[in-house]
């Protein structure tokens, strides 16, 4: 899972990773060309919430950081933005705490992620 930001321009943030012809600038254009898309996630938000959305993936059982600094080589708090899970039940978890994170206005990113002893 790779987690990114488009501040100015997502749809056409997304178009572009999508694309197979294109000019190989960040991490992600190099993965996305040997690598199959199966899902994009969107959402709107004042903040970049790529991070937050990192940490909280990281605290997935069994989630790793395969390539460190991947897509994250400017970001100060993280590893890396690229995690791997291998199956797709941590991927509904992630999905499922990103949802609780972004209706949760007002809640510290920290706030949201410890996971509970049950849901790992
Ligand atoms: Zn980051």
């Amino acid at each position: 899972m790779y987690f990114g930001s488009a501040l100015n321009g997502l749809e056409r943030r997304v178009d572009r990773h999508l694309r197979s012809e294109k000019a190989l600038y960040w991490h992600i254009d190099f993965l996305s060309a040997v690598a199959t898309v199966r899902e994009v996630w969107r959402t709107y938000s004042l903040e970049n919430a790529e991070c937050c959305w990192t940490e909280l993936a990281e605290t997935i059982a069994e989630a790793s950081t395969p390539v460190l600094k991947f897509g994250s080589s400017d970001c100060i708090f993280c590893k890396s933005h690229l995690i791997m899970v291998t199956y797709k039940t941590q991927v509904n978890l992630i999905t499922r705490r990103i949802q609780e994170y972004s209706r949760s206005s007002g809640l510290a990113c920290r706030d949201i992620l410890r996971p509970s002893s049950t849901e790992i």
